[in-house]
Parts: structure tokens; C-alpha cells; sequence
């Protein structure tokens, strides 16, 4: 534990290298988000640098987040020359605070032109500052010129403010007088896979996309349930070791590592934190485990479907409200706890139904598609599981009556005692997409690629606006025990119908969600539309999250998005046949003919052997034939351009492309098993899978 953190210029640097009076400050801006004196941002400044030089740093960088998904930086060395030949090492706190990078080459859905490129990098002091590879990072937001969000990282601050306007309201209701921020709190499951790295390289498919475009089904997958929670290989074991050690010297919290359901995937849990750093923790423990990965011969695959038939991984964003270190969906112990626990619990219920749209959107992604209701993943559909204790007496409070000793009593949520509820409800439905188990809720739908600062900045928001609604109402109470209970039964009443105890996973689940008038946005494609409704943008910028600018910006960002995967999909599975498969094929059917044709003529029966070759011949001409059209069509999606449309041209993406890659898979995927193993030109799923 000596070595925990000692990277990070976190709380303890500070409080031991800052003089008092600054330290306070700083305290001050990270805790109540007041601005910071510039006097006191240049001592910070130079300690920062100091303790970042004795750490080995030479450079220093604003890391940012832009919507690429990735972070971005770039590095400036702290050197100024002092004119005599010499060079001294200086970092101001204009350098600190704010930074200038050229925007233009990154996603920014039309709102700045690259006449006027510049973009901004500001300080996000609530994120400790570290250093990695010899480079001072400090964590910052990205803008615009004109001052729009262009990350990701943005709209998670703004929501983290507007949840804490809307849940310190609340609070102060229930009289907490002293309430002043409540921060979300996010604890993220990454699950990933590991492959051998000299495999890899021949994968060009896994190489360019991330995903394998092709593969066969090996015979053995995950049908034997040996792989979870397995005992480790060893290569996997001393990865793991390194990379826990390498997220600690950066103060990351990993707790829980282990092998997941499919051959080859594992997950590794942190301990949560406040959304925001749990955010930047996320993206650095994906960018560290592919770099140990390397290190160890091997490559991390974090893309949602990296193998067809086989799970996909995700990532389970573990959520909740914390008020001075009270956990606010913790069900409390006196009748006054759980009517707040019940007005928190039932918010999240409320935004989760009314916003079903934009959680959705919010975990939108071409590789997340190909998972997402998949046998092992939740489906498309938004429902909220809470267990059969918590479900019963939300029935009871809706009926007004509670069953107590056996006897019907009238119910009253002012006096309601709650009982214990059995922490280990966690794992008694692991189908639901949107799960409370115990005292936070798990949102299970992210993506393992993905950035999970959209998700909770979403949930931020949803919920910011279902809690200022009840505390419009509440406020305005002239008896405020009588008007909670009715608006948390109003609550039941309106939302039950999103609350779902039962296997999601199933067929009826999904008509079931439809007779309940669930909406269920099956694809990326479906659901991006959602984002420019009314109501959607309104809630954005009602909370000051999105301005409807850089809500229509994203918009055009997701969509371009799509189309750029699936396209780089398209044309990796067309060089692939063409350069790779079929040059194989032909091989091995001239292989075959020769043998066919001598048989022959030694008056042997080649029949078999013929039927082989016509089976052969068959396939591989449907190859060609259908990656020809593959080919075309994307020749022809690129001249129509959705016809200035970018929603037509995603939409031509899913619909005329998808399928066309499907076609051409199956066939080179019945050729592989049919083909000459020697002449294959890539490792094969059992390869890849078993071979770590
Ligand atoms: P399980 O393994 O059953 O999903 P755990 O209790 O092990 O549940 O927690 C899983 C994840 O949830 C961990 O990352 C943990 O840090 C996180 N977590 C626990 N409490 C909270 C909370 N109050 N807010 C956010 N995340 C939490
Ligand atoms: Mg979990």
C-alpha cells in the first residue's frame, strides 16, 4: 500500500505540500465549485509542477475526453529558456488552468468550423492531477471557441451540479438544513478479453475493427461453463497482477478480478467514487490494460462483440447518491429515513420510465448492438428490477393498505418501517438491464468500449429532473407528511409499469414490455432520433446539461459514428475475402480437382471427392458474388450520402449493408470448416480463444 497513489497529486500531496491558506482554497473550489484566485492557482501551479518533476515528469499535458469515446493529449515540455543558453523549468498558472488545442480534427457534429478551430481546455480540479510515463496529466473539459461542450466530460460536471441543486432540495425537506452537495457516485465492472498478440496481428478484422468479421464455431465455446470464476492461467494471472499494480501507483482502486462466461474474457471491478473520477478511472484502466497487455505478449480486447456466439462484454455501471457520505439509496432505519429512501428510490423509477429514450441512447453503439439483446445480455428494453421485498411493498403503499401481523392496516409512509432488505438481492435477477441491488442501482446495459461519463450523465440528469418536479411539489405543501405519501404513490401509480422481477432475457418479456407500452429501440439507428425530441432537449437545457447547439451536435456525431464503423467494417470484410479467403479457397479447390481428376483417371471413385468440390465451388461463388454486391452498395451509400440526410445515410448503413455483411459471413464462414486448415488464412475461434 506504500506504493497506492504515489502518482497522484491527490489529497494528502496537497494538504502536505500546499501552504494552509491555499490548501483551504483549493478545498473550497473542489468541494463547492467556487472559482479559484489566481494567486492562489500559481502557487498550486508551481507545487504541482515541483512534486510532478520529482516524480520524473518533463512534461506536462491537459487530458481531455472529446467525443471520440478516447482521451486525448498533448504533450508541452515545462522548459523556458533563460537566455543565457541555459533552460529553466517553469509551469504558470495560465498553464494550469487553461489550455488552447487545435479542435478541428475532432468530432464536433458541425459547431465549429475549422476557420476557427480553436478549441479550449479547462481545469477540472475535482480530478486529481498524476503522473504517467513521465508527463504531468491534468484532467480537463473541452470546448469550443464560442463555449460549447465538445467532450464528454463536460456535460458530467454540469449534470453533477444539476443532480446536487435538485437532491439538496430534497434533503433540506426532510430537514437536513445543513445540506449544502450531493455527489453521484459511480462504481464501474469492465469486463474484457484477452488474446495472443502474434494472433492477433493476423487478425486484420480484429486489427482494424476490433471485433472478428469472420469465424467459424469452434467445437468447444462456453457451453461447458468451465471459464467463470475459473482458476487463472498464469500469463492471465501475471497480467492481472501487473495491471493491478500499475492502476494502484495511479490511486485507481482495482478490487475484484476474475475469469468471466466466455473462454478468454475476464472482468476486473473498482471500488467506486465520485461519477466524474470514476470516469477518468474507467478510461485510464482501459488505456493501462491494453498497455500491459502488450507487455505480456497479449491484446485487450474491450470491443462489445469481439466473437460471434460467444458472450460479449460489457460494463456494469453501479450507481448511487451520496450526501456527505450517506448513501441516499441506502433504505434507512426510522419511518423518516425511508420516506426520503422512498422519494429517492421512486425518482430513479420515474426518470428511468419517462426517460427510457435516452438511457438507451445513452449505451448506443454499433459494436453494442451486436450484444445487446443477445442471449447474455440485457435487452433493448428499459425495465427496473427491485426485488421482491421492495416490489411488495411498493404494491402495499400503492393499495394504501400494509398486511401487518396478519391484519390489513392502512398504510402511512411517514410511520413505515421498512424491513431489513437482504443485501444479497444483487444477484437473484442478473437479466435485468437496470437493477437495485441494495442501497445503489446497476445500470447493465453499457457497452465495454464505451465511456461511461454518457450513462451517468444521462441518469444525472433524468433524475435531477424527477426529483425538482417532487420537490416543486413538496415545497408547496401545506402538510407535507400527507403530500409525500401521495406523490410516492402517485409516483407507483404512474411508473410500476417500468418495474420488472422476471427474466429478461426471455421471449415473453419482450411482448410483455409491448403490451406495457415499454419502448423498445432495437438498434443504435433506432433510437439516435430520440435525442432531438422536444421534451429531451428541453430537459438538457432546463438542467443547463446540453444546450439544444450541442444537442443537435451530438446528434450528427453519433450518427456519423455509426456510419464510420460499420463502414470500416464493410470494406476490412471486403480486402479480407478478397486478399485473404478466396486466394485460400482457390488453393484448396484446385487441391481438390487435381485429386478428383487423378482418382479418375486411376478408375478410382472420386465421388465424394466431386461433391466436395461442387459444394466448394457453390460457396465460394456465393462469396464473390455477394462480397461484389457488399462492395457496390457501399460504393453507392458513399456517392447518396443519405442525400445530405444524415439519419438516412445511417439508416441505409443498418439496413442495406448489415445484412449484405452478414451474407458474405455465412458463406466464408461454411468454407472455413470445409476448407484445408493448413491453408486458413487466420487463426481460427478455437485459436484465439484457447490459445492465451
Ligand atoms: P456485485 O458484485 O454484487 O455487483 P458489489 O457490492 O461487489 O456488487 O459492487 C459492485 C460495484 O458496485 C463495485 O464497483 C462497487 O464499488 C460498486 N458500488 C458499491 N457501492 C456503491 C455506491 N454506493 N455507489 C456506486 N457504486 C457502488
Ligand atoms: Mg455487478
Amino acid at each position: 500500500m506504500e506504493s497506492f497513489g504515489v502518482y497522484v497529486f491527490n489529497d494528502a500531496v496537497m494538504q502536505e505540500r500546499l501552504p494552509k491558506a491555499t490548501y483551504n482554497q483549493l478545498r473550497k473550489t473542489i468541494d463547492q465549485g467556487t472559482s479559484l484566485d489566481p494567486q492562489v492557482a500559481e502557487v498550486v501551479a508551481s507545487v504541482m509542477k515541483d512534486w510532478a518533476v520529482e516524480k520524473g515528469a518533463t512534461h506536462y499535458t491537459h487530458w481531455f475526453q472529446p467525443m471520440t469515446g478516447i482521451t486525448a493529449e498533448k504533450h508541452d515540455a515545462f522548459i523556458t529558456p533563460t537566455g543565457n543558453g541555459k533552460a529553466i523549468m517553469e509551469f504558470s498558472w495560465k498553464e494550469l488552468v487553461k489550455g488552447e488545442p487545435d479542435a478541428s480534427s475532432f468530432p464536433s457534429g458541425g459547431i465549429r468550423s475549422t476557420f476557427e478551430a480553436r478549441g479550449y481546455t479547462a481545469w477540472d480540479c475535482t480530478s486529481p492531477a498524476f503522473v504517467k510515463d513521465g508527463t504531468l496529466y491534468i484532467p480537463t473539459a473541452f470546448c469550443s471557441y464560442t463555449g460549447e461542450a465538445l467532450d464528454l466530460k463536460t456535460p458530467l460536471l454540469r449534470s453533477m451540479e444539476a443532480i446536487s441543486r435538485q437532491a439538496v432540495r430534497i434533503l433540506r425537506l426532510f430537514g437536513d438544513t445543513a445540506a449544502k452537495a450531493v455527489r453521484t457516485t459511480t462504481g464501474a465492472e469492465q469486463e474484457y478479453f484477452l488474446v495472443d498478440k502474434e494472433l492477433f496481428l493476423k487478425r486484420m478484422d480484429l486489427f482494424y475493427t476490433g471485433r472478428t468479421l469472420f469465424g467459424a464455431k469452434p467445437p468447444k465455446g462456453q457451453e461447458l461453463d468451465d471459464h467463470y470464476f475459473g482458476a487463472l492461467k498464469k500469463r492471465v494471472a501475471e497480467f492481472m497482477h501487473d495491471l493491478d499494480e500499475e492502476l494502484w501507483k495511479l490511486g485507481i482502486p482495482a478490487k475484484t478480478k476474475h475469469n468471466e462466461v466466455a473462454p478468454a474474457q475476464h472482468e476486473l471491478a473498482l471500488i467506486f467514487d465520485t461519477s466524474n473520477i470514476a470516469t477518468d478511472h474507467n478510461q485510464l484502466t482501459m488505456e493501462i490494460m491494453r498497455k500491459v497487455a502488450d507487455r505480456h505478449g497479449l491484446v485487450c480486447l474491450l470491443h462489445e462483440k469481439p466473437f460471434k456466439g460467444m458472450n460479449g462484454s460489457g460494463k456494469h455501471n453501479n450507481w448511487s447518491l451520496s450526501a456527505n457520505g450517506r448513501n441516499l439509496l441506502e433504505p434507512g432505519r426510522t419511518p423518516g429515513e425511508n420516506a426520503q429512501f422512498l422519494i429517492f428510490l421512486m425518482a430513479v423509477v420515474k426518470a428511468v420510465d419517462e426517460y427510457a429514450d435516452l438511457l438507451r441512447l445513452s449505451v448506443a453503439s454499433a459494436g453494442n448492438d451486436h450484444r445487446l439483446g443477445g442471449y447474455e445480455a440485457p435487452p433493448s428494453i428499459l425495465s427496473v428490477y427491485l426485488g421482491d421485498e421492495l416490489t411488495e411493498i411498493i404494491e402495499q403503499i400503492e393499495t394504501g393498505m400494509v398486511r401487518d401481523n396478519g391484519r390489513q392496516q392502512m398504510l402511512d409512509i411517514g410511520v413505515l418501517t421498512l424491513p431489513v432488505l437482504p443485501r444479497d438481492a444483487t444477484d437473484r435477477n442478473r437479466t435485468s438491464p437496470f437493477a437495485f441491488t441494495g442501497n445503489k442501482f446497476e445500470f447493465r446495459m453499457v457497452g465495454s468500449s464505451q465511456s461511461i461519463a454518457m450513462p451517468n450523465f444521462v441518469l444525472n440528469t433524468i433524475v435531477a429532473e424527477a426529483l425538482s418536479q417532487i420537490a416543486d411539489r413538496l415545497e408547496q405543501a401545506s402538510d407535507f407528511q400527507a403530500e409525500v405519501n401521495a406523490v410516492v404513490k402517485e409516483m407507483i401509480k404512474q411508473h410500476k409499469r417500468v418495474i420488472f422481477n422476471g427474466n429478461n432475457y426471455s421471449e415473453e418479456w419482450v411482448a410483455e414490455a409491448e403490451r406495457r407500452g415499454l419502448p423498445n429501440f432495437k438498434t443504435t439507428v433506432d433510437v439516435i432520433p430520440a435525442l432531438l425530441e422536444e421534451k429531451n432537449i428541453r430537459l438538457f437545457e432546463k438542467h443547463h446539461v446540453l444546450s439544444e447547439t450541442e444537442v443537435r451536435s451530438r446528434y450528427e456525431i453519433y450518427l456519423e459514428s455509426y456510419v464510420k464503423t460499420v463502414r470500416i467494417e464493410a470494406l476490412t470484410m471486403i480486402e479480407m475475402v478478397m486478399k485473404q479467403i478466396l486466394p485460400a479457397v482457390m488453393k484448396h479447390m484446385k487441391q481438390v480437382a487435381d485429386t478428383v481428376a487423378s482418382l479418375t483417371k486411376a478408375g478410382a471413385d472420386a465421388s465424394a471427392f466431386k461433391r466436395d468440390l461442387d459444394t466448394v465451388v457453390g460457396l465460394s461463388n456465393s462469396l464473390r458474388e455477394n462480397t461484389g454486391r457488399l462492395s457496390a452498395e457501399v460504393e453507392a451509400l458513399d456517392a447518396e450520402a443519405g442525400n445530405g440526410n444524415s439519419l438516412n445515410h445511417a439508416r441505409a448503413y443498418k439496413d442495406r449493408i448489415l445484412p449484405l455483411m452478414e451474407a458474405v459471413r455465412a458463406d466464408a464462414d461454411r468454407l472455413e470448416e470445409i476448407v484445408d486448415g493448413s491453408l486458413w488464412p487466420f487463426p481460427t475461434y478455437g485459436e484465439l480463444l484457447f490459445r492465451v
